[in-house]
C-alpha cells in the first residue's frame, strides 16, 4: 500500500481550518474530480476523487480529526475510516449526500436494493516476532450497524415500513432537466425516501428511523506467518451492512510489521549487523548474535574481514506460500579501537613489527601494483 498524503495536503487547507472550510474545499475538488467533469486522467481522476472523500470523512469528524491531529493515520486505526479504493462514484456521493445534494450529480446512483454495504478499513502492526509465527489479533473497531431495536427497519416496533409511492420501492425516479441542450430525463434518487424505496411513519426512536447505529465490533483476525508490510487480509462481512436484503461490505485489514532494533528484513530473509574486535576478526571468535528466537552462538573464522558474511539458515521469516524458511545473516564490522592503553599500545607496536616482515598475501600484492604503477610513470 503506498504511503498516504497528509489529509490537509489532500484538501489544501491549513491544519486550524473550520468545519466550513474544509467542507468547502471538499466540495470544489470533489466536484473538480468528479468523473461528469474531470477532462484529464480517467484512472487519476478516480484516485483522486477517493483521496479527496477519504481526507473529508477525517478532517469532517471532530473524533476522527482530532485522533488524526495527534497520532496521524497511525491514530485512525480501529476507527473505522471506510475504504473507499473498493467503492464506487455513486456510493461515495451517497455517503456525502448533504454536500452533493441538489447538484445534480444523483444519476450514477445503482439500485437501492441491489446496494451492498460500505468496506472497512483497518491496520494491525505486528512485531517480526509475530511475522515468524503468526498471530491471532484481537481488533476493536467502531462500525455503523443495524439498530438493535427495530432490527435495522427503521419503523418503531410494532409497525413496519411502508412502499414509497413516490418511486413505486425502487429508489430512484425520473426528472426532466433542463440544460443547453434542451429537455432531457435523467434518472434521480427518489427525493422522498431518499432511495431507501421505503418509508417509516413511525420512527424508530432508538436510530430515529434510519436503522442503523454506530457499534463497536471486537473481533480476531487470523494473520498467517510470513506477512509482509502493506498486505492486505480480507474479513468478508465485516464491513457495513447493506440496503435490506444485501450482503455486508468487507473489513480490510491493512498488515503494518513495525521496524525491529536488531534486524532488519530482506524479503523472507533476515540481516543483523555485529560489531567485532578487530583482535577477534584476526584469530576468530565465538560470539553471541540476536535471533527472532533468542541468542544464538556463531563462529566467527580467524582472518574474517570488514563486512563478511556468516549465514545461520533457516533462522529467518517463513514464506507466506511455501512455509520455507529464509535465512539470517550476520554481518561482522570490524571496529578499530580510539584509545589504547599502555600495554595495548606496546603490544600493537610490536606487532607492527612484525608485520613488516610478515606482510599478509592481499597487501603484498597491492604493494607490488603500487610499485608497478610508479614505475611505469
Ligand atoms: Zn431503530
Ligand atoms: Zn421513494
Amino acid at each position: 500500500m503506498a504511503r498516504k498524503r497528509d489529509y490537509y495536503e489532500v484538501l489544501g487547507v491549513a491544519r486550524g481550518a473550520s468545519p466550513d472550510e474544509i467542507k468547502r474545499a471538499y466540495r470544489k475538488l470533489a466536484l473538480k474530480y468528479h468523473p461528469d467533469s474531470y477532462k484529464g486522467d480517467k484512472a487519476e481522476g478516480e484516485a483522486k476523487f477517493k483521496e479527496l472523500a477519504e481526507a473529508y470523512e477525517v478532517l469532517s469528524d471532530n473524533v476522527k480529526r482530532q485522533r488524526y491531529d495527534r497520532f496521524g493515520h497511525e491514530g485512525l486505526r480501529g476507527v473505522g475510516v471506510h475504504d473507499y479504493s473498493s467503492m464506487g462514484f455513486g456510493d461515495i456521493f451517497s455517503m456525502f449526500e448533504d454536500i452533493f445534494g441538489g447538484m445534480g450529480f444523483g444519476g450514477r446512483r445503482r439500485t437501492a436494493a441491489a446496494e451492498r454495504g460500505y468496506d472497512l478499513e483497518t491496520e494491525v502492526e505486528l512485531t517480526l516476532e509475530q511475522v515468524a509465527t503468526g498471530v491471532d489479533q484481537t481488533l476493536e473497531f467502531e462500525r455503523m450497524d443495524l439498530c438493535d431495536t427495530c432490527a435495522g427497519s427503521g419503523a418503531k416496533p410494532g409497525s413496519s415500513p411502508k412502499r414509497c409511492g413516490t418511486c413505486g420501492g425502487h429508489g430512484q425516479v425520473q426528472q426532466q432537466v433542463e440544460s443547453l441542450l434542451g429537455l432531457s430525463v435523467r434518472i434521480v434518487t427518489c427525493p422522498r425516501c431518499q432511495g431507501k424505496g421505503s418509508l417509516v411513519d413511525d420512527p424508530c426512536k432508538d436510530c430515529r428511523g434510519s436503522g442503523r447505529r454506530k457499534k463497536k465490533r471486537v473481533l480476531t483476525v487470523h494473520i498467517p506467518p510470513g506477512v509482509h508490510d502493506g498486505q492486505v487480509v480480507r474479513m468478508r462481512g465485516e464491513g457495513e451492512p447493506g440496503q435490506a436484503g444485501t450482503s455486508r461490505g468487507d473489513l480490510h485489514c491493512y498488515v503494518r510489521v513495525g521496524p525491529h532494533p536488531l534486524l532488519s528484513r530482506h524479503g523472507n530473509d533476515l540481516v543483523c549487523q555485529v560489531p567485532i574486535g578487530f583482535a577477534q576478526a584476526a584469530l576468530g571468535a565465538r560470539i553471541q548474535v540476536p535471533t527472532l528466537s533468542g541468542m544464538e552462538e556463531i563462529k566467527i573464522p580467524p582472518g574474517t574481514q570488514n563486512a563478511d558474511i556468516v549465514t545461520l539458515s533457516r533462522r529467518g521469516l517463513p514464506s507466506p506460500r511455501t512455509g520455507r524458511r529464509g535465512d539470517l545473516h550476520v554481518q561482522l564490522f570490524v571496529e578499530i579501537p580510539k584509545k589504547l592503553t599502555q600495554k595495548q599500545r606496546e603490544l600493537l607496536s610490536a606487532y607492527a613489527q612484525t608485520e613488516e616482515t610478515n606482510v599478509s598475501p592481499q597487501r603484498k600484492s597491492f604493494f607490488e601494483k603500487l610499485k608497478e604503477y610508479f614505475a611505469s610513470k
